[in-house]
């Protein structure tokens, strides 16, 4: 039997429930998991928030382990066979069908209709297919990726699901050398898009955020300015923002907070035809009010979304893990680990803010 932390029905605590070992189809492999991550979608999850979740519910969408089992020929992007005891990721993104309208035509698969979700869309009566458990069945076509020879497991699950959604909204924000950007909430998508706007050789960047330990984050991942959410007013962080730009405002404002209230807040500190990326209202928190004439049409900005990530964003995260994690650090950011009887505490750990990443490792470490 596999053990796995399962969410029975909404706003219920996850309990830990025993399922067959699957069998494997051609082409599917069995991960044994080394870590699961907790983000806020789990917790969104657990209380209900999201439209449409199958419940029971096994969560973890960003998962890292060892391939325990492979049927028949399974590879890689570039066509390398996948073996037994190769240590790997994989997008949790499974089924974009590549013939709809989204896939071929607008080119935007990560809205598909076919598209399914592991730990999201896909329940516990689909199979093993969430991270929070024992063993992960990778089903044919699941995009899996080899982890290069020196990047550790703990690293991957540190950038977790945060760190290729960040990549997906700092290209979105076409940020340019020599701009100011500013990122708006200091989580893991925050911290990780800080860290990529980064590298992308702006001339500042200033991160609005709380607590004081993820402010801390924000600076080592390389904010240059760091405003602390629970200590200043909106007026006061505007007065700061404005003076850390000639009075205009910044270039280019990313928002990755959860919070609807940050996205007037954030038209506000934008300067004229800035680019403003929303990548942090995953979940339905509701309406919010803005002036279209003041804050979008006469400021004359560009507003874009980001839903999701595609098989690029997670390989090239992969990649700039291997690169330049000997600066940014990404396992540092893991705060608080979990077994699989813990996952309530984990959750608990997201939702107060204390846990600036929480993961669960359904194994005793080895
Ligand atoms: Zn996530
Ligand atoms: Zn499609």
């Amino acid at each position: 039997m596999v053990r796995a932390a399962t969410i029975p029905a909404p706003k219920r605590p996850v309990e830990v429930r025993e399922y067959p070992r699957p069998d494997l189809e051609d082409g599917a492999a069995l991960l044994r998991t080394l870590f699961s991550e907790v983000c806020g979608t789990d917790l969104h999850l657990q209380q209900g928030l999201l439209a449409e979740t199958p419940y029971p519910l096994i969560p973890g969408h960003s998962t890292v382990g060892i391939l325990e089992e492979v049927r028949g020929d399974v590879r890689d992007v570039q066509g390398r066979p996948l073996n037994p005891g190769d240590v790997v990721t994989f997008l949790d993104v499974h089924a974009t069908c590549g013939r709809c309208w989204f896939c071929l035509v607008a080119k935007a698969s990560t809205r598909c209709p076919e598209r399914k979700v592991y730990g999201i869309t896909y329940g516990a009566d689909d199979g093993l297919l969430g991270g929070w458990s024992e063993y992960v069945y990778l089903k044919p076509g699941v995009r899996i990726i080899r982890l290069p020879e020196f990047l550790a497991p703990r690293t991957v699950i540190g950038g977790g699901c945060g760190l290729p959604t960040a990549l997906h909204a700092v290209e979105r924000s076409d940020v340019l050398l020599g701009q100011t950007v500013l990122v708006q909430g200091t989580g893991p998508v925050g911290l990780s898009a800080i860290a990529l706007s980064r590298l992308r050789g702006p001339y500042r960047i200033i991160a609005i955020g709380a607590p004081r330990g993820r402010l801390e984050a924000a600076r080592a991942m390389g904010a240059d300015l760091c405003l602390d959410l629970d200590a200043t007013t909106v007026a006061e962080r505007r007065a700061a923002v404005l003076n850390a730009t000639d009075g205009r405002g910044v270039d280019v404002a990313i928002e990755a907070t959860g919070d609807p209230l940050a996205i007037p807040e954030g038209l506000d500190l934008l300067r004229d035809n800035g680019t403003y990326t929303v990548v942090g209202q995953y979940t339905d928190h509701g309406p919010v009010e803005l002036n279209p004439h003041v804050q979008i049409n006469k400021k004359h900005v560009d507003i874009r979304g980001v839903w999701g990530i595609d098989y690029s964003h997670l390989h090239r995260a992969v990649l700039l893990q291997e690169r330049y994690n000997d600066r940014f650090r990404w396992e540092k950011l893991i705060t608080h680990e979990f077994d699989l009887d813990g996952a309530n505490e984990a959750i608990e750990s997201v939702r107060s803010g204390e846990a600036i990443k929480a993961v669960i490792r359904p194994w005793p470490a080895e």
